[in-house]
């Protein structure tokens, strides 16, 4: 069974084609790189829908399969920007009608955790995914994922890429400040904003942007930051692995790319007698892979979505997926 997925929730217009063994046929992406200011939703809908139809061209090329092999289409349903997951559900729409298969709508965040549990070894973890515009803590318990800690604010990604933009240094910041954190010397302090199981980075972000104001050195402030947002990071998913008793850590997202964050999550998890897993940096972003292989997980667990139930949901959260793909229940009443 082939599934072909389109993700476009932000700035990443992707297509990913997998197979029933969770075998990556094609990840394909672009991204829309603002030369000033953040990401415009409309700026991002229209740079998707212009690639939108060569990506799903250049995939299947490089699945080496033709359209017609395709069994199931899924799309990122959302959380997201309006804009794009409309322009991304409207293609997917019209692959599934033109080609007469099954649609699926797969959940952003839920397709992060899965494409890990599928390409690395781990069975039941925490996920800890961190991107651009999310950050949160998720586990499964009881049928569904459930967030059990997140951003009260901005995601993390969004924190080092306005520190990076506003201090000139350019898009995108996390890999940015990942390579001046190396040189940097000194920790200054920083906010650290942990507030229960949640924690919260604008301020970090304005008070790094004032350190740079004051003259301090970019190598010494982007250490800093990462130094303190990444511990921040580490104490939540540390108590989520306490309270649900689990003994992985996967990290997904654009910044679980980031050397100093696996180091930190790893010495974490080896203190506590657990495992981290990180999936290849093309399936730690937003990709389309990612949506194919949780839309084929979906489609062969008996979920079936009539076209009229794709209508995107810019607010979907995690803990609104029944994971039925995950238990013994099948879906409750397929709709065909
Ligand atoms: P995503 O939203 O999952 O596609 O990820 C994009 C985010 O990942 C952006 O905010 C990037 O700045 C961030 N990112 C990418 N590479 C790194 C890195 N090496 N360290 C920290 N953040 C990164
Ligand atoms: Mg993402």
């Amino acid at each position: 069974m082939l599934c072909l997925g389109i993700e476009g929730t932000a700035h990443t217009v992707g297509v990913g084609v997998v197979n029933e063994s969770a075998k990556v046929l094609a990840n394909a992406y672009e991204m829309i790189r603002p030369e000033k200011g953040g990401i415009h939703p409309r700026e991002a809908a229209n740079h998707h829908a212009e690639h939108i139809v060569p990506l799903i061209r250049k995939a299947l090329d490089i699945a080496g399969v033709r359209a017609h092999d395709i069994d199931v289409v899924a799309f990122s349903q959302g959380p997201g920007l309006g804009p794009c997951l409309r322009t991304v559900a409207t293609a997917a729409r019209a692959l599934s009608l033109t080609l007469d298969v099954p649609i699926v709508g797969v959940n952003h965040c839920v397709a992060h955790l899965e494409i890990g549990r599928a390409v690395t070894e781990c069975v039941d973890p925490i996920l800890l995914y961190v991107s651009g515009g999310n950050t949160q803590v998720i586990a499964f318990s009881r049928g569904r994922y459930r967030v059990f800690g997140e951003t009260l604010d901005i995601g993390v990604g969004n924190m080092l890429d306005k520190f990076a933009r506003e201090t000139g240094h350019g898009f995108p910041g996390g890999p940015i400040l990942e390579r001046a954190a190396k040189e940097g010397k000194i920790l200054l302090p920083l906010p650290y904003s942990v507030k229960g199981m949640d924690v919260a980075f604008s301020g970090l972000l304005t008070a790094a942007l004032a350190l740079h104001k004051k003259g301090e050195s970019f190598e010494n402030i982007a250490f800093s930051v990462q130094e303190t947002a990444f511990a921040m990071l580490c104490e939540v998913t540390e108590r989520a692995m306490a309270h649900v008793e689990k003994d992985e850590v996967l990290l997904g997202g654009g910044v679980a790319r980031n050397r100093r964050l696996q180091e930190m999550v790893d010495t974490m998890a080896h203190d506590r007698g657990a495992r981290m897993f990180v999936p290849p940096g093309d399936l730690c972003i937003d990709n389309g892979a990612m949506i194919a292989w949780t839309g084929l997980l979906m489609h062969t667990a008996g979920v079936r979505v009539a076209i009229e139930d794709t209508v995107v949901d810019q607010r979907f959260r995690t803990d609104e997926v029944d994971v039925v793909w995950r238990s013994e229940k099948k879906a409750a009443r397929p709709v065909t």
